[in-house]
């Protein structure tokens, strides 16, 4: 890592801060001491062989789904326990009735005065609810991270192509793998979108526990994960994918008794000089659709 990155970084740890200090009504000492831990931790899991570790760990940081999730449940507290006020000052409203003489005007001011409080509360929690909406989004717009798999997107592919391909020549050896979950719409049909969900994250976790640190995982599209192998032979990539297909094949995924049988297709290709993204690509892709094409849970190398 360079001398500029961790300035960089640092730059980043410290905004982020002040942007957490700032979305909190009252900051406390022990919020800003559990943040600089995380930090710390983020920081100490820099792999300094790793010329992208910088691009995770910068990820890492700018994946406040949990900050947001905290604000909406700070905020549904505060709308929970206001409501709770105002049904303790409706029940002395309720109680006073209880009494022989009742002053119909004096309760029915009462009442209004709960209903406007209560208009009042269900406004600010609308308010609060489009804020932080519209927060996530322009958070999913921006940020490297699929939020279903927390591999990174395709945006990040993108970039992260575009920069090896900038390249003059190719610096070291460098392999893309295609993968594919085969018959994935039947799955959704037959399991349910949400079994479906499951289903990426485990490929997504199998993904990142056989892939070494300086290897990438990125959600391509749907049910497709491109990964990209630095530094390998191409034997050593073919077992990988080898390796991958037969976990995938061995899960032990179970919807309601029933074992759910899932397999993947996988296509792998090696950066050649002169490779756009484009091109690179749609090699790892020709490789992949020839998987599919020769019956699927295979792995099938491009041969141009
Ligand atoms: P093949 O073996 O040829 O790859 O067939 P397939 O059914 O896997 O491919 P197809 O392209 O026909 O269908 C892909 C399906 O993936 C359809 C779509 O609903 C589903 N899908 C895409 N994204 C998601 C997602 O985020 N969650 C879930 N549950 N399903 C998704
Ligand atoms: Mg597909
Ligand atoms: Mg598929």
């Amino acid at each position: 890592m360079q001398k500029n990155d961790l300035k960089a970084l640092i730059g980043e740890i410290y905004e982020n801060l002040l942007e957490r200090i700032e979305a909190e009504e009252e900051p406390t000492k022990g919020q800003v001491v559990t943040y600089l831990q995380d930090a710390m931790e983020i920081v100490s899991d820099i792999n300094d062989k790793d010329i992208d570790s910088i691009e995770h760990a910068k990820a890492s940081f700018k994946n406040s789904y949990k900050e947001l999730m905290k604000q909406s449940l700070n905020s549904y507290k505060s709308t929970n326990q206001k409501f709770g006020e105002l049904a303790e000052r409706n029940q002395e409203a309720i109680e006073k009735c209880s009494s022989q003489h009742i002053d119909i005007d004096s309760l029915s001011s009462m009442f209004d005065e709960i209903q406007s409080h209560m208009i009042e509360e269900v406004k600010k929690a609308n308010e609060v609810i489009a804020d932080l909406t519209q927060k996530v989004k322009i958070l999913e717009e921006t940020s490297n991270l699929d939020p279903l798999t927390k591999v990174f997107n395709r945006r990040a592919l993108s970039a992260y192509l575009a920069d090896v391909c900038s390249n003059k020549g190719v610096p070291y050896a460098m392999h893309v793998i295609m993968l594919d979950i085969d018959n994935f719409k039947t799955i959704n049909d037959k399991y349910g979108h949400l079994t479906g969900d499951k289903i990426l994250i485990f490929i997504s976790n199998v993904l990142r526990k056989t892939l070494r640190d300086g290897d990438k995982i990125f959600r391509y599209g749907g049910e497709e994960f491109t990964v990209v192998i630095n530094r390998n032979t191409d034997e050593q990539c073919e077992l990988i994918a080898n390796r991958l297909l037969n976990l995938v094949s061995s899960n032990k995924l179970i919807y309601m008794g029933e074992r759910i049988s899932v397999t993947a297709s996988i296509g792998v290709t090696k950066l050649k000089s002169g490779d756009t993204p484009d091109s690179l690509l749609s090699r790892a892709d020709k490789a992949l659709y020839m998987s599919k094409r020769n019956g699927k849970n295979m792995v099938s190398k491009a041969c141009e």
